[in-house]
């Protein structure tokens, strides 16, 4: 026989998932190609609009991650070297957790915020503040 608690237990694990789950934010997927040398992120400011961040932020943080150089042009990001869709993908998916995603709420409406001497993310749905643990880049506004 099972005891209250695990029934219970398992009564919770058969629940589908909550609505707010549901409704998380799925990092965009990056093209990404080579072309001979370099690495050419193709829809690199269609995930910046995604993301709701200026494309030069987010390329701050990829030649910073990356350890590379690199350059926009136009709608897209060129780095020197050869990067794998998966590397970059998983460095948008750092980026986004650093600073788009809400760690509360998981939602990516939320803005930077200077709040005494130190900058924070702010969520716009549910009014969590998390210190930024670097400010790389990020412009007062
Ligand atoms: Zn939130």
């Amino acid at each position: 026989m099972m005891r209250y608690e695990e029934l219970l237990e398992r009564a919770f694990k058969q629940l589908p998932e909550r609505k707010e789950e549901e409704s998380r934010f799925t990092i965009p997927q990056a093209r990404v190609f080579i072309e001979g040398k370099t690495t050419i992120f193709d829809n690199f400011e269609a995930v910046c609009e995604r993301l709701n961040r200026e494309k030069e932020h987010l390329m701050k943080f990829l030649l910073n991650e990356l350890g590379t150089a690199g350059k926009i042009v136009g709608n897209r990001a060129i780095f020197q070297g050869n990067f794998t869709k998966e590397e970059i993908e998983r460095q948008i998916r750092k980026y986004a957790e650093e600073y788009v995603l809400c760690w509360e709420c998981g939602k990516p409406d939320t803005h930077f915020m200077k709040m005494e001497r130190i900058w924070v993310l702010k969520c716009d749905a549910c009014g969590a503040i998390r210190p930024l643990r670097r400010k790389i880049g990020i412009k007062k506004s």
